[in-house]
């Protein structure tokens, strides 16, 4: 029987924070003055060892569970991640099994992920230019070598899609130049607009560039772009192709949020079901994870969280910004 909550939406996607590290430093997420040395990660112990996540994904599968999305924190720098993509794999072949990463290790690990059976893969790329890429990041890595694992991931057919976040006065003029390096590849890019998650980030609504205003700067370059039907209505993404063919998102959390569709639920890396983005407390189900709980103990657990549900925060977000809210790197983006 398939879940839902109290608005009636299924749950249908869940986000999998597999580590809360990560070894970029994104102004906009980790920014390095909070996630120094000083900084706690969680230990080894809580984590959530590959078979209990698998645990979880199994039990959820009878209920309409469709897609799982390995994230983070940086998911590639979990040890032997193409070993969970093999497990989850084994469960059923129709499993959507997508990875959201900055890809700075993906060239070195793409075929085994490959071989392992990932569905997809989301590479989150600020900026063709170096210093824009260099200071979004605070990474001595370029975009070069992200764009070299984009295309070794296209040669063994993986398809890809590129995130940007957007930031006022950071980057916006690099969203013509990411255009046309994607449209070279096929490869569809989306536009985030910078989103007030976590607590470190010190978001304010004039760092935001609204999907509205990225459509006109592209236009003004592009010409007009004609929106497109999506495929699912809890896609995140708006999507809209320019005259040459080339698909363009935005993710419009700030301006058009999408909440009344939204099917996703997080399972943290030490192992809280979180169901919402800017939810300020997870429940925890590693507790009966590490009791030898059933699949039916963890689906009936489970089930009474997202009965519950009615999270809508984006459509109800004011200016105000809350201090307890938990960080994307640890939640899972
Ligand atoms: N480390 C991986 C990566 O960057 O792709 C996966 C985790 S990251 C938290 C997932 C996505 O969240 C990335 O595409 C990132 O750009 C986005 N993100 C992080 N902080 C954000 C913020 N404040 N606003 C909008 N998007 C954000
Ligand atoms: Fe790391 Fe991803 Fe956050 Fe950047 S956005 S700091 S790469 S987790
Ligand atoms: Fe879903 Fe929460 Fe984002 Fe709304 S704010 S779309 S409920 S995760």
């Amino acid at each position: 029987m398939v879940l839902k909550d109290v608005f009636k939406r299924p749950l249908l996607d869940l986000r999998i924070s597999v580590t809360d590290r990560c070894n970029m430093r994104c102004r906009y997420c980790m920014p390095r003055e909070h996630f120094d040395n000083n900084h706690t990660y969680l230990p080894k112990s809580d984590i959530l060892s590959f078979e209990e996540i698998v645990h979880v994904v199994e039990s959820l599968l009878p209920s309409g569970l469709r897609k799982v999305r390995l994230t983070g924190g940086e998911p590639l720098i979990r040890k032997d991640l193409h070993k969970l993509i093999q497990q989850l794999r084994a469960l059923s072949p129709e499993l959507d099994i997508a990875l959201t990463t900055n890809a700075h290790l993906l060239s070195n690990s793409i075929e085994l992920l490959k071989q392992a059976g990932i569905s997809r893969i989301t590479v989150s790329l600020d900026a063709v230019d170096t210093d824009v890429y260099q200071a979004m990041g605070d990474t001595t890595s370029t975009p070069d070598t992200i764009l070299d694992s984009i295309d070794k991931s296209l040669a063994l057919g993986i398809p890809v899609k590129v995130n940007t976040v957007v930031q006022k006065g950071i980057n916006e003029h690099q969203i013509i130049p990411l255009i046309t390096q994607m449209s070279s590849r096929d490869v569809p890019i989306r536009f985030i607009e910078y989103m007030d998650v976590g607590a470190t980030n010190s978001w304010n609504l004039d760092h935001v560039v609204t999907g509205k205003e990225m459509r006109t700067l592209i236009e003004k370059e592009f010409g007009t772009i004609q929106s497109i039907e999506p495929d699912h209505p809890s896609d995140v993404a708006r999507e809209y192709t320019t005259r040459s063919g080339s698909v363009i998102g935005f993710i419009e959390s700030i301006s058009n949020p999408f909440c009344g569709d939204c099917s996703r639920a997080r399972l943290s890396a030490n192992g809280s079901i979180f169901t919402c983005l800017f939810a300020t407390k997870g429940f925890d189900i590693r507790g009966i994870l590490r009791m030898d709980a059933s699949k039916k103990e963890i689906s009936k657990a489970i089930s009474s969280i997202w009965s519950q549900r009615k999270d809508r925060y984006s459509e109800t977000r004011s200016e105000k910004t809350d201090s307890e809210r938990i960080e994307m790197s640890f939640i899972g983006g």
